[in-house]
């Protein structure tokens, strides 16, 4: 007995933890901050953990009266229907529910590269081939339709990150409303706004409700989630808000109880903690600033909760910030092996970032230096 063919399949690599780190390292995991998987630096919401912890003794039910209250929580925020709401294990489970509802054997999906891995794994896995539309480097990572257009050949799904991650530029309105427009009918735009509450850009929502100008639509729907602003990574919640003409599929595609009672019960709690999502919000732009400002690399402007910073040889780089406590995430694997990329922490803990990215920098070259004096010494001879 065997698995089916899973050799196109390739595992994700998360953002190393501390435990992780330290373990390796031999070292305290104390001594260590993590800024490698865009978390929350300021924890969850203290009203979450209070919901989460109230909802405990309640554990042995399935989850139908939470489900119910934090779609309809959902519902108000967004001004959308509920079935609009696809409730599901984080983010990364609405990309498989809306793969299941709309991938046939050999679909494909266009994604962009550098970019998010999860979109192209969970095509494989609903039998879907993958193609790329590239964001350049050189132009700062910047999207719009002709980048996406120009790559596009028929694909079922096209997925836009707006913050984009891990460069963190953003895709105007109107250019989603562009390549929605110019693909074929049966194309759905998904935009992914894990990082929609720390930029200044309006939500797409507007694009799947046709408001704020735009026509109404039924082919985009938009990714959150509870990860990254709301500080609930630990507990996996995240909804697609899908066009109301085909929201019914859900009811067909989800795995039962889609998301848990926990999760529920912390996201509707967190969904009315507007405090702790600014202060989170505040912190990380003030973080952006300061990194931009004082780091002695090449900074990208960013809408998200990280900022992308160009080193030369960012697993060196990483390693040594790592060997100093601060961990980052080397992005070798996005296919940027010359960039690293930094969460937002705390304000004490961005100083600290940045003073160990420039420790690390000054210290690679003076390796650098003392390496080429030591080839030219042999060249020399
Ligand atoms: C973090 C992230 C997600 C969702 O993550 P979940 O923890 O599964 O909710 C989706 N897209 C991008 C680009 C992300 O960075």
């Amino acid at each position: 007995m065997k698995p089916r063919d899973l050799s196109d399949h390739v595992a994700y690599e998360p953002g190393r933890g501390i435990e992780e780190v330290a373990r390796e390292l031999g070292r305290d995991p104390s001594e260590f901050v993590t800024l490698s998987s865009n978390e929350n630096p300021h924890g969850p919401s203290p009203a979450a953990v209070e919901a989460l912890q109230g909802a405990a003794e309640g554990v042995n039910g399935y989850p139908k009266v939470a489900h119910t209250d934090l779609a309809s929580a959902l519902t108000h925020r967004w001004d959308v229907d509920a079935a609009q709401i696809w409730l599901a294990n984080g983010g990364d489970g609405a990309i498989d529910y809306l793969s299941r509802a709309l991938l046939d054997p050999a679909d494909a999906v266009l994604v962009p590269a550098p970019g998010f891995t999860y979109y192209g794994m969970s095509a494989r896995f609903h039998h879907g081939e993958v193609r790329e539309y590239p964001l350049s480097k050189d132009e700062d990572f910047a999207q719009d339709a002709g980048t996406v257009l120009e790559a596009y050949d028929g694909e079922r799904i096209v997925y836009l990150t707006s913050p984009h991650n891990p460069s963190g530029s953003t895709i105007p309105l109107a250019e989603v409303e562009r390549i929605a427009t110019e693909t074929d009918e049966r194309t759905l735009v998904v935009v992914d706004e894990a990082y929609g509450e720390f930029a200044e850009t309006d939500s797409a929502v507007a694009l799947v409700e046709g408001r704020d100008g735009f026509g109404a639509r039924d082919d985009v729907a938009v990714l959150r989630t509870f990860s990254k602003a709301y500080g609930l990574a630990g507990v996996r919640l995240g909804y697609a808000v899908v066009p109301a003409e085909w929201a019914d599929a859900y009811a067909r595609v989800n795995t039962p109880f889609a998301a848990s009672e926990l999760a529920c019960r912390a996201g509707a709690a967190a969904l009315e903690d507007d405090e702790h999502v600014s202060r989170t919000v505040e912190s990380a732009r003030w973080a952006r600033e300061y990194v931009a400002e004082h780091a002695n690399a090449h900074v990208w402007p960013s809408d998200g909760n990280f900022v992308l910073v160009e080193v030369g040889d960012a697993t060196s780089v990483a390693e040594v910030m790592r060997e100093r406590g601060v961990i980052v995430r080397d992005c070798t694997s996005f296919g940027l092996p010359e960039c690293v990329r930094i969460t937002c922490g705390t304000d004490e803990e961005t100083r600290r970032a940045v003073e160990t990215l420039n420790g690390a920098l000054a210290a690679l070259d003076l390796a650098d230096d003392a390496n080429a004096r030591a080839n030219s010494e042999v060249s020399d001879r």
